[in-house]
Order: structure tokens, then C-alpha cells, then sequence
């Protein structure tokens, strides 16, 4: 038995989403049909549209969201229907070299890879029959979705949908990427340039680690006074970045050479550069090599804020109940499916933070 769905399908780079009605098949083994609660818009999705990542058309765009579970396949254990869950956008198969390391965010064969649910099936279809991906496997902008079951992550029924949908990319990896990748310790002085969900989660992650001072670095006013609300102790607008020099660690949430560039000259010798934000494919940035290896900084690419999901969804869930991650301040609008060109436009205005799509 199929089901109808709609979702938003990317047709080509340059090209608006389209909204389809699609067919949906019934879960298989180790999978879950899930019903969409709230979808967060991601600067990863834009790139994706706007052509700056070589992504296949022909897919449902979106990879973060929370849902509740619908239906089991055969072979699914630990969850049940009706339960709340955070999607992952990589689903660690917890056998590859980088699983038996520990680095579940550099699986090298996560489930859902290449948009599809295995080798090369999907679950979606339009009516003439035509196979359509679900980005990352869950497809996040789609009103339902079949996806692995170790994609699905079971968290508390109490925390609001459209927070739970942002734990699953911008909260994880902002949070993340201060404390797994950088490993941030209470005291030290953190500096975020680029405030979007990902960098604001960032200000709260390095607030919740006990950072002494945390500069956040944008050219957008509203941005800068939100994360002076979520932790930041020191504002400072791009063209007075050299205020904020000598700084333990500096993590780059937007994805821009000059920003990269500017992180490694603002980290203190012997300090710590976490390179969280997703330039366009092939882009390449320089630094004064004799420089870095005499004050011996580091670089690091944080890729999800090294997170383990099954790990690290319920925990971020658990201390944002508890009041210690202030994550309703990331959300800038709650809007339906239909406006996700409206939020496309925003982004790539700079406005706001994280505009959450509730189903
Ligand atoms: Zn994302
Ligand atoms: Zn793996």
C-alpha cells in the first residue's frame, strides 16, 4: 500500500523547489515511516539549490527535522509508534573504519548516503512511477518520510518539535563543534565569527561549557544582539575583528574564505581553529604557513560537531529541559512548507537565524 505524500523536490541548481505529491512505500526491513513534525531551513539545503554543492536533482530536500514515528518495518527494535524523534543526517553503520574508531561523523557508509536508503532504492515515487531521493535519507521537507531506523533517534515527548528539528543540524553541530571538536574548557576565551543557527548554538554550547569570554563576530546588528542574549559576553562587528586577537579558540560558522583567513590570524599562539562552516565545493583559503608552525595553532574541521547522534540528540534534549541551553532564542519564524523559497530568500539576505517549518 502506498502512501500519498507532498514534498519539496530540488530539480536542478537555479531552479525553484518544486512541491510534489508523491507516493510513499511502506517501510522495509530496519526502517521506519515517520511523520514530519517541524523541519528546520539550513544554509546546507540553500547551497544545495543555489548549485554551490553538486547534489543530484530528482531528491526532497531538507536534513533537519524531528518526527514521530508512524509505522515499523520488519526487524526494528527500540522504538515504537508515537514516539518523538530527531532525524541525523548521518546515521553511523557502526562497522566502517571510522565507526570502529569511534568517529560515527566520518562513517564512510552511513545509511541514507547518497540519498538513498541502499544501494539504489528509495522509498518515494512520483505518480508515473519515477524514483525521488530523500536528501541524506530523510528528506526532512517532506510531510512523511521512510528512513533507516538508526536515522530515527528517540528523544523526550516533551521537548517542543521545533526544537528537537534543530537538534538534529544547526544545535548538534554548533554545540558540538565548541565542545566534542574544539573541546572547550570552562575559562577559556571563545570567539564565533558568523551567527547563524550554527554559530549561535556555538555562543550557547561555549556559555554551557563555562567559557570565560565569548566574542561573537557578525556584520548583522539583529544577529549580534540575539547572541549577546544567548551568552555572549562581547559583540564586535566584522571591521573590529583585530579587538578580539589572542582568543583560545576561534570557530568559523559561516563557511567564507575571509573568515577562515581571519580565524587563524585571531587564535592565540598554541590556541585552537575549528572550522565549522560549509564553504561552496573547491573553495581554497592560505595562510602565512611559517607563521602557524612557529606559534603552533591548530586547525580543525568539525564535520557535525563530531557527534554520535543516538549519543548526543538525547543529551542536548535533556539539558535544554533542564534550562541550560537557551535554544527557543535560535528561532527566528515558525512557517509552512509552501514559504521554504521565502526562507531561501531570507538566508540569502542574512536574515535571521532559523526559520523551522511546522507540519
Ligand atoms: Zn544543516
Ligand atoms: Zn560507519
Amino acid at each position: 500500500m502506498h502512501m500519498q505524500v507532498r514534498g519539496a523536490v530540488f530539480r536542478g541548481p537555479g531552479r525553484p523547489v518544486e512541491f510534489e505529491e508523491l507516493a510513499l512505500d511502506p517501510p522495509g526491513d530496519g526502517e521506519v515511516l515517520v511523520r514530519m513534525v517541524a523541519a528546520g531551513v539550513c544554509h546546507s539545503d540553500l547551497h544545495v539549490v543555489d548549485g554551490e554543492w553538486d547534489r543530484p536533482a530528482g531528491v526532497v530536500l531538507g536534513h533537519e527535522g524531528a518526527a514521530v514515528v508512524e509505522q515499523l518495518g520488519s526487524g526494528v527494535h527500540g522504538l515504537a509508534p508515537g514516539d518523538l524523534v530527531v532525524l541525523a543526517w548521518t546515521a553511523p553503520c557502526g562497522t566502517c573504519d571510522a565507526c570502529g574508531r569511534g568517529d560515527g561523523w566520518l562513517c564512510s557508509r552511513p545509511d541514507g548516503a547518497g540519498h538513498r536508503l541502499g544501494e539504489d532504492f528509495v522509498r518515494l515515487h512520483r505518480p508515473d512511477g519515477t524514483p525521488i531521493g530523500a536528501y541524506s535519507g530523510i528528506g526532512t521537507f517532506g510531510t512523511h518520510q521512510v528512513v533507516a531506523a538508526s536515522a530515527a533517534i528517540q528523544i523526550d515527548p516533551a521537548t517542543p518539535p521545533e526544537v528537537a528539528a534543530l537538534i538534529g543540524c544547526a544545535v548538534t553541530t554548533g554545540i558540538g563543534a565548541v565542545q566534542s571538536t574544539a573541546g572547550v574548557k570552562a575559562g577559556e576565551s571563545v570567539v564565533v565569527i558568523g551567527l547563524g543557527g550554527v554559530g549561535l548554538s556555538a555562543v550557547i554550547g561555549a556559555a554551557d561549557a563555562g567559557a570565560r569570554e565569548i566574542t561573537a563576530i557578525d556584520t548583522n546588528l539583529a544577529k549580534l544582539e540575539l547572541a549577546s542574549t544567548v551568552g555572549a559576553t562581547r559583540t564586535v562587528a566584522p571591521q573590529e575583528a583585530q579587538r578580539a586577537v589572542g582568543a583560545d579558540h576561534v570557530l568559523e560558522c559561516i563557511g567564507l574564505v575571509d573568515t577562515v583567513e581571519l580565524a587563524i590570524e585571531l587564535v592565540r599562539p598554541g590556541g585552537v581553529v575549528t572550522l565549522v562552516g560549509m564553504p561552496p565545493q573547491g573553495d581554497r583559503a592560505s595562510f602565512d604557513v611559517y607563521r602557524l608552525v612557529e606559534d603552533g595553532k591548530q586547525i580543525r574541521g568539525s564535520n557535525y560537531g563530531s557527534a554520535l547522534p543516538a549519543r548526543d540528540f538525547p543529551n542536548i534534549a535533556e539539558r535544554y529541559r533542564a534550562g541550560r541551553l537557551p535554544l527557543d532564542a535560535l528561532i527566528t519564524e515558525r512557517i509552512g512548507l509552501e514559504d521554504l523559497e521565502a526562507a531561501f530568500d531570507a538566508m540569502r539576505r542574512g536574515d535571521g537565524a532559523r526559520r523551522v517549518i511546522i507540519y
